[in-house]
């Protein structure tokens, strides 16, 4: 069936490879003719739109619409800056995409810059209707203070990121069980100090680390309290009276940083895990010296593989979060289910109709799954319903999803992932993890974010920056031992409010209550 699917295509089209028969009615087509749109699309992977990825040529032969890149900011990777200069000449393209576009189209967009698109939406785009229809949270969290949506998001899928991690061949080695709860973490921490899970007679083993430090401040969590409500470090979030607060302005947070501190001093945590950096998960693994980390399932199921033939019986997989002091077991992290990121339409773009029935066409059942797998015969085949990529793609050195961005799959658009497409490559032990997750009811609820007024917004700008740098500056001192969090917390707390915290969170509620109506 594959390969006649192919050879038809092949025969009956010729060169444009590209095509397959799935559109070959025609019923996706939104001109005759074809039309130029031009776009800005700024994103870490790529500052600009190719206009010869796979995926465009196959969505110009469905659609007729051809995208033209007009990106700003090219040769700088930083897309804010990039989005600075747009706005700055003036001249906009007719749409405007990639990294961080929400606050400036919801900004922007009230001022004239950016067109409303929820009426477009509702007569020109069903596939994007019903996708709000099922999911009205993320429909209010997108919405500009005036009410209107002004960007279609990238809309990530799944529900688990990071995941705690274990050396259970070294629990083994030692005679332990999983750890269940804060006391029995702290005592699996400490066996691994001190008992040369490694063999080498040395005590040399570092028992927690984490390519993040805020990994290690998230420990906190364990004690009750919170360092985010999304998927952001040191984000707000909506505590369970629904209101917006700051968990490191909490009691819960003086408490677990108290303890946090206490494990640093007694070698529990990594003494580097502030200057380490991003390459700590890769050294400690493959150098047989890191025991415990909170890490993504997929990439760190992966070290299994890697290291067999290195460490014999290296055995590191996810485990359920120990219960907090409690006794509620919870995971702290979670995919967040609308990005900022996307694309939106241009107060000068003559074609309004036709661009929301393109950013449609991205909803579709075709337009989806090229959305994410990239173009069908390429690098996927349909095997009984399912999407699946090719042995080329999957048996690669290069991650599945770098070999997407080449092709036009998996960026910065409007768009809804699919899942399946990270499944296909992830490991056994992280889908069985992920299985344990979710059989155990561990999210909280996200914050998805507010949109300020003109007034609100100066009150954040005015206050909260240089709230947060001492609220870091602070955290990090108690961590490394200058100064103790119990004995400076009055002060600490009254300095939060000197420096405005109160108002910040003002303005932070007043906008949640106007968009999510609380
Ligand atoms: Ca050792």
């Amino acid at each position: 069936m594959r390969n006649l699917k192919l050879s038809l295509t092949a025969a009956v089209l010729g060169s444009t490879a590209m095509m397959s028969p799935a559109f070959a009615d025609g019923h996706l087509t939104i001109v005759d003719e074809p039309l130029e749109l031009t776009i800005h699309m700024h994103w870490p992977r790529s500052q600009g739109y190719q206009e010869d990825y796979p995926v465009e040529l196959a969505a110009r032969e469905m659609t007729g619409i051809h995208l033209i890149d007009q990106t700003a900011g090219a040769n700088s990777t930083d897309s804010g800056e990039a989005m600075n200069l747009l706005l700055a000449q003036g001249n906009l393209p007719d749409i405007v995409g990639g990294h961080l576009i929400r606050q400036p189209v919801n900004e922007y967009g009230p001022q004239g810059a950016f067109l409303p698109l929820n009426d477009l939406i509702a007569e020109h785009a069903p596939n994007i209707q019903a996708y709000f229809d099922d999911h009205p949270e993320v429909f209010n969290s997108m919405q500009a203070y005036d009410g209107n949506i002004y960007y279609i998001p990238y809309l990530p899928d799944g529900l688990f990121g990071r995941a705690w991690f274990i050396r259970q061949d070294w629990l083994d080695a030692l005679g332990l069980e999983q750890p269940q709860n804060v006391d029995e973490l702290y005592e699996t921490l400490v066996a691994f100090r001190d008992q040369d899970p490694n063999g080498n007679g040395v005590a040399d083993e570092v028992p927690f680390f984490s390519r993040a430090w805020e990994e290690a401040i998230r420990l906190v969590t364990l004690w009750g309290a919170r360092t985010s409500g999304s998927d952001t470090y040191h984000d707000f979030y909506v505590n369970a009276d629904g209101m917006v607060t700051h968990g490191y302005s909490e009691v819960a947070y003086r408490d677990g940083l108290s303890n946090v501190a206490n494990w640093y001093a007694e070698g529990l945590i990594d003494a580097e895990i502030f200057t380490r950096g991003s390459s700590s998960r890769e050294f400690l693994l493959s150098e047989n010296l890191g025991g415990v980390t909170h890490d993504w399932f997929a990439s760190t199921s992966g070290y299994n593989a890697a290291l067999a033939d290195e460490i014999p019986g290296f055995n590191f997989i996810p485990f359920l979060p120990p219960e907090d002091i409690n006794g509620v077991r919870f995971e702290e992290h979670r995919r967040i289910p609308v990005k900022p990121d996307g694309w939106a339409i241009s107060f000068s773009n003559e074609h309004p109709i036709e661009t929301i029935r393109y950013f449609d066409f991205w909803f579709t059942e075709e337009g989806r799954l090229m959305s994410n797998f990239g173009v069908e015969g390429d690098t996927w085949n349909m095997i009984d319903g399912e999407p699946v990529f090719t042995d080329e793609v999957l048996d690669s050195d290069r991650a599945v999803n770098s070999q997407m961005y080449e092709v036009g799959a998996q960026i910065q658009r409007g768009y809804w992932q699919d899942y399946r497409y990270e499944w296909q490559w992830t490991a056994e032990a992280a889908r069985e993890g992920i299985e344990l997750y979710m059989a155990n009811d561990l999210l909280l609820p996200i914050f998805l974010g507010v949109a300020f007024t003109e007034d609100e917004q100066a009150v954040y700008d005015r206050y909260w920056p240089s709230i947060r740098t001492y609220m870091l500056e602070r955290q990090q001192a108690w961590v490394l031992g200058t100064g103790d969090v119990v004995e400076d917390w009055d002060d600490y707390a009254e300095t939060l409010d000197d420096m405005g915290l109160q108002d910040v969170l003002g303005v932070m509620n007043q906008a949640y209550a106007r968009q999510y109506g609380g």
